[in-house]
C-alpha cells in the first residue's frame, strides 16, 4: 500500500481531513473542520502498547483534547521538550480533575465530546458547599440528572461530570475546600 496515495480524501473519527503534517515518524497530524488528532502507523501502534501506553478504541486515532498525550509520553525524547512538557501538565490537570486511571480519562474526554456535539447541556444546579459556603453551579443535561435522581449511581447517569462536579451534586463539597480535606491518594 502506497502510504501517500489519497491522502486528500482521509476520513478521521473527527470528520473529513482537511490538513495532515507530518509530526514524528509514523506519526501524522490531521485537522478537522472540528477537532483533530494524531494517527498512527501499524509499527507505532505496536511500539506504543509495547511501552505499555493505553491504546484508544479506535487504535490508530488519538484525539487532540486528551489521548494525545500517551503518544508524546510513549515516545518523549522524540517530542520537543515543551511539547512533552504541555503534554504531562494535560495529564496532571486531568487527573485532578477527573481522577483515575488512562481508561477512566478517555471515557470521561469520549463523553464530554459526546455532549459537545449534542449540545444538550440545558440544566444548571446550583450547589453550595456547606465548609465554605461557596456558591456554585453545575451544568449538566436534565434527562440524565433525574436518572441519578431516580436512583442510578452518578458517574452511569452523567458520566462526563468531573468527580469535582459529582461531588458538588452529591455533597456540595467544592474543588478548593476537596483538595484541603481529600488528598488523592496517588498525588
Ligand atoms: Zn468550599
Amino acid at each position: 500500500m502506497n502510504e501517500r496515495t489519497n491522502e486528500r480524501t482521509i476520513d478521521t473519527p473527527w470528520g473529513h481531513s482537511q490538513g495532515i503534517y507530518p509530526v514524528i515518524d509514523g506519526v501524522t497530524a490531521h485537522t478537522t473542520a472540528t477537532h483533530g488528532g494524531y494517527q498512527l502507523s501499524d509499527d507505532r501502534q505496536n511500539n506504543l502498547e509495547a511501552r505499555g501506553m493505553p491504546t484508544v478504541w479506535c487504535r490508530e486515532w488519538y484525539e487532540e483534547d486528551c489521548e494525545i498525550t500517551a503518544v508524546i509520553l510513549g515516545f518523549p525524547s522524540e517530542f520537543a521538550p515543551d511539547v512533552v512538557r504541555g503534554a504531562m501538565q494535560m495529564v496532571n490537570r486531568l487527573k485532578i480533575e477527573v481522577g483515575g486511571t488512562w481508561s477512566q480519562l478517555y471515557q470521561w474526554a469520549d463523553a464530554r465530546r459526546e455532549i459537545k456535539d449534542r449540545a444538550r447541556m440545558d440544566h444548571t444546579v446550583p450547589t453550595q458547599c456547606p465548609m465554605c459556603s461557596r456558591s456554585d453551579e453545575v451544568h449538566t443535561i436534565r434527562e440524565d440528572y433525574d436518572r441519578w435522581r431516580n436512583g442510578l449511581v452518578i458517574q452511569e447517569a452523567m458520566p462526563y461530570l468531573s468527580v469535582t462536579d459529582r461531588e458538588k451534586l452529591q455533597t456540595g463539597i467544592c474543588g478548593p475546600c476537596w483538595d484541603l480535606h481529600m488528598v488523592p491518594s496517588d498525588a
